[in-house]
Order: structure tokens, then C-alpha cells, then sequence
């Protein structure tokens, strides 16, 4: 990093600020002319709070020169997470399926809805258990009474399941019924949730929320890494943008950018992040062409009926055409769905 000032800076200033970076660790070389000051940054950059780097009025600039290595960042030797999800490697040489309804509604509705994703194909189910919907006078979840759902679909189907943690109340709770958690788009920044998951070692499905920043999302990866969970499988699932013929705006290029960055596997949500079942398809498969390690789709036995995102939820039958073309274009890809 170098910090460009102006040459007539007090120098008492100057002198603090070269105290504040070195107490950060970071060693300070002086390379100032008689036109400009000018401090080259060598060490650990990501140790420094800008903020308090940046509140002097005659900095001129603060540039970086190297890309901040953090516990997320690729490697040199280019290696890439394997994350388990019970037996399911996600970020292998397989592309990975998770589906399921948006919400356990009920007994039948959740059995009948995850056999035929077995049936397709699928590896891992879904099911929100504790939902944080938009408008607190809609279907918010059935909260505990899924939990024996879950049991009995689990013992049934013998497939693992994720689900997502809206509070740090519910990780006793989920912790022996669920074999991921999810964070939702709303809790992507609940950095004290994040903390907690981190001192876990459940995997965690850790979605891009929906006005963050590729940056951003991977800060916060790093609060559950840093806390001792290195589990992470980052989802996106679209972002907010002025279009509104979309639920969301789904960026594919996100896929090749997190890999390039960063060793984590990621998935593609492309249920919220189209909200329309009709476009969930060609979404899937563009993601599948882009290489990405999975994808978590909405599956519900009767949409029309669904007490949430019934609209973006494909039916059984679209939910086995959609596998049939997804399965040849992963085998083209070399990253079969198996
Ligand atoms: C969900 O997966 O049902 C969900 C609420 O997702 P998101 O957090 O991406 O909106
Ligand atoms: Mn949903």
C-alpha cells in the first residue's frame, strides 16, 4: 500500500500516523520528496483499519497495491476447498443438487416433495424451518414443530438436509437435526451470528445478501473462518438492481470471480434469484456452464398451493426435465452430476 500526503502536512501528524501503521504491525518506508510525502506500507495490510488511516484532510491517496490475502483468498498452489456435507463433497469434481420446497409446511407435503428429489437425482434437500419473510403477517415457518418432519424424512430418505439459522437462539436447536446451516441474504451481515457459526463445525451455506458487494460477502465468510469454521460454501442468489421484472438480478459472473479469489466452493440459488419458476431452467444450466459446484433449487409438490415462493418453485415434473438436461450438460462440463 502507499499513502500519498501533502509536503506541508504538520509534521506531528505525520509522525502519529506513521505511529498508528506501525503499531498495526506494518512496517513504514519513507519515500517522500520535496513535492510530495509519500509512505510505502509494507506487512500485513489487511491489519489496518483504513478509517483510522484516512481521517487526516491532507492524505492525497491511499493505494493498494496488492490484493489483501485473507483466510478466503486463494492460495499460491491454486488449491480449492472440498466442503462435506455428510457424505456430499461439495467444490469436487461433481456439480451437486440441493432442492427442496422453500418452507416445511407439513408432513406429506415435505416427504412427498423430497422423494421425488431424491428420485431426480438430487443430493442434498432443503427445507426452511424458521423463515424471514418480508411481511411479518405472512407464513413465517412452522419453527420447532418441523423439527420432527426433518427427523422422519431424514431416517426416511436417509439424505442430508439444510436449513437456514435466522438467530444464534436456534444452533442447539438445529445442531443435531440439520447437516448445514444456511445464512439467509437478510443475515449475511449478522456478524454476531456469523461468530457463532464460526465456532461450530457444521458446514455453512452462506448466501450473498442482496445489496452486498462481492467483498462484503467475503468478510463475512472470514468472520466464520477466523472463528474456527473453515465449513463455507458461498451461494449466490441474486442481487437487487433497478430491474423488476426479475425478483433479483443474477450476476453469473460471480462463479469465475470466486473462484479466482478465493479456494471456497460456490452455488447458485437460481429460484430467488429469478422468482420465476419458468426462468429457473435456463438459469441452472448457464450456471452449470460457467463451472459453479452446485445449485440449491426450489422444488414443491404443488406450487400453486406453496405457503412460500410458490411462484419460483418448480413442480416435480419440471424439477426431473430440469435433471435430465442438467445431468448431460455436466457430464459435457466434467463436472458430472452423479
Ligand atoms: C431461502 O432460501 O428460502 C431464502 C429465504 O433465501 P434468501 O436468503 O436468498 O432470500
Ligand atoms: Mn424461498
Amino acid at each position: 500500500m502507499i499513502i500519498t500526503f501533502k509536503i506541508n502536512a504538520p509534521i506531528n501528524e505525520v509522525k502519529e500516523l506513521k505511529r498508528k501503521i506501525e503499531n498495526f504491525n506494518i512496517k513504514v518506508i519513507d519515500a517522500s520528496s520535496e513535492d510530495l510525502g509519500v509512505f510505502g506500507l509494507i506487512g500485513n495490510i489487511h491489519n489496518i483499519d483504513i478509517d483510522q488511516v484516512a481521517c487526516y484532510n491532507w492524505i492525497i491517496n491511499i493505494i493498494r497495491i496488492t490484493e489483501n490475502q485473507y483466510m478466503t483468498s486463494k492460495s499460491k498452489n491454486n488449491e480449492k476447498s472440498v466442503v462435506k456435507i455428510k457424505d456430499v463433497e461439495v467444490g469436487g469434481n461433481n456439480t451437486i443438487i440441493i432442492a427442496g420446497p422453500c418452507s416445511i409446511e407439513n408432513e406429506n407435503q415435505y416427504i412427498t416433495t423430497c422423494q421425488a428429489v431424491k428420485d431426480c437425482g438430487g443430493h442434498i434437500l432443503r427445507g426452511g424451518i424458521y423463515k424471514p419473510r418480508t411481511s411479518p403477517y405472512v407464513f413465517q415457518g412452522l419453527g420447532k414443530d418441523a423439527l420432527p418432519i426433518i427427523k422422519k424424512t431424514k431416517s426416511t430418505l436417509n439424505m442430508p438436509i439444510v436449513s437456514e439459522i435466522t438467530s444464534i437462539s436456534q444452533i442447539q436447536e438445529l445442531e443435531n437435526v440439520v447437516d448445514a446451516f444456511q445464512v439467509g441474504a437478510r443475515n449475511m451481515q449478522n456478524f454476531e451470528l456469523l461468530k457463532a457459526l464460526g465456532k461450530t463445525n457444521k458446514p455453512i451455506i452462506l448466501k450473498r445478501g442482496f445489496a452486498n458487494t462481492i467483498e462484503e460477502w467475503l468478510m463475512s465468510a472470514e468472520y466464520i473462518m477466523v472463528n474456527g469454521n473453515s465449513n463455507i460454501i458461498l451461494c449466490e442468489r441474486g442481487i437487487r438492481t433497478f430491474e423488476t421484472m426479475t425478483r433479483n438480478t443474477l450476476d453469473l459472473s460471480v462463479i469465475t470471480i470466486i473462484k479466482q479469489k478465493t479456494h471456497l466452493p460456490i452455488i447458485i440459488d437460481p429460484s430467488h434469484a429469478t422468482g420465476h419458476w419458468e426462468l429457473v431452467e435456463s438459469i441452472s444450466l448457464a450456471a452449470i456452464a460457467c463451472g459453479v459446484d452446485g445449485l440449491m433449487i426450489e422444488v414443491h409438490n404443488k406450487p400453486e398451493c406453496a405457503l412460500s415462493d410458490g411462484g419460483e418453485s418448480l413442480n416435480i415434473n419440471n424439477f426431473h426435465n430440469l435433471m435430465i438436461k442438467a445431468k448431460k450438460l455436466s457430464d459435457f462440463m466434467n463436472k458430472p452430476i452423479i
